[in-house]
Parts: structure tokens; C-alpha cells; sequence
């Protein structure tokens, strides 16, 4: 599937069913399950950014947060602080936890398959941040006023 059918898909609406989560899901590809309901499925990482990296999924092949029903979202993040509790209770290395989910290409997606992401933080685990140059100056207020007022408006004209 190329970039333009990826975006097309996203923006018809429909998922792609051919990822490799979906074979995993299938069953047509190995993984080591953690936990699974009607809504959501969870597995190790292949390539864990630090030990206990896991993966919270819909069993649905959604591309994308806007193609995920709220209640599987919901899901997702529900058995993603169950499986952080459970890290945190397990001999795992774990100082802190990060919980995050890349929506979009720009934002780091690889897999087209919405995934939630879960992961032990220690010091000197090598993971971090890259912080662009603006976040050291904060805007001023006005900018933060206008970006809630675009989304406050986004919000009220979908609900
Ligand atoms: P993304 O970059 O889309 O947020 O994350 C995709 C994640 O899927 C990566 O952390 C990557 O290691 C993981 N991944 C990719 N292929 C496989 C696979 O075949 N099996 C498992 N368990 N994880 C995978």
C-alpha cells in the first residue's frame, strides 16, 4: 500500500486489513499475548524500546485515532494502565512508565493499525525526547487562546 492509498483509505474512511498486526491478530503471525477481550488485544513488541514494551490494539483494523470507536479507545487505554500496573508490580526495570500512541505518519506511525504503546522508563534507559527549538520560549497567551478556540470549535461542530 503506498502513501497516497494509505491517506485515500484514511480519508474514505476505510481501514486496511493488511497489516501485520492484523496477521498477528490472525493468528498467521507469532507474538506473545498478554491479554486479550472482544474490544482489544495486547502482545509484546518485536523490538522493545526497553524490556516489557507492550501494545495495547483494537481488534478492529483501524488506521487511525478518528477511525477508532470511542469505547475501544477507552479500551485500549484502560488495559494499557492495567498492563502499567502489572509492569510496575513485576521485577521488571521500571522507574516510570510512558504510554504512547503515533497517529499519523508525521507523528512517528509505522504500523497502520492504531496501537497504544507501553513501556518502562529508568534512568539511563537511552529513551528521550527531542524537543523542538520553540518549546524552550513559551508563545504568548493569545496563541494558546486562538489554538483552544479552533478546537473548542471543532469540538462543538461534532458534537
Ligand atoms: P509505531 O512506530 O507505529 O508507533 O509502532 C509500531 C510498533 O510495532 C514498533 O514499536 C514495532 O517494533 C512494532 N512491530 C512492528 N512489527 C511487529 C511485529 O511483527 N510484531 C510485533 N510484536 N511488533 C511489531
Amino acid at each position: 500500500m503506498g502513501e497516497s492509498d494509505k491517506k485515500n483509505a484514511v480519508q474514505r474512511g476505510n481501514f486496511d486489513p493488511h497489516t501485520v498486526f492484523s496477521k498477528i491478530l490472525a493468528e498467521e503471525l507469532p507474538a506473545e499475548f498478554l491479554y486479550k477481550d472482544n474490544l482489544v488485544t495486547a502482545f509484546m513488541d518485536i523490538q522493545p524500546i526497553t524490556r516489557g514494551h507492550a501494545l495495547v490494539i483494537p481488534n478492529i483494523p483501524a488506521i487511525g485515532l478518528s477511525d477508532l470507536p470511542p469505547e475501544t479507545g477507552a479500551q485500549m487505554f484502560k488495559i494499557g494502565q492495567k498492563i502499567a500496573d502489572a509492569i510496575k508490580a513485576s521485577d521488571i526495570p521500571s522507574e516510570g512508565i510512558n504510554l504512547f500512541l503515533a497517529d499519523g505518519v508525521a507523528a512517528g506511525q509505522t504500523v497502520f493499525h492504531v496501537h497504544l504503546h507501553i513501556f518502562p522508563r529508568f534512568e539511563k534507559d537511552g529513551f528521550g525526547w527531542k524537543l523542538p527549538d520553540r518549546y524552550f520560549t513559551p508563545p504568548p497567551r493569545e496563541e494558546l487562546r486562538e489554538a483552544k478556540d479552533a478546537i473548542v470549535a471543532a469540538m462543538s461542530s461534532k458534537a
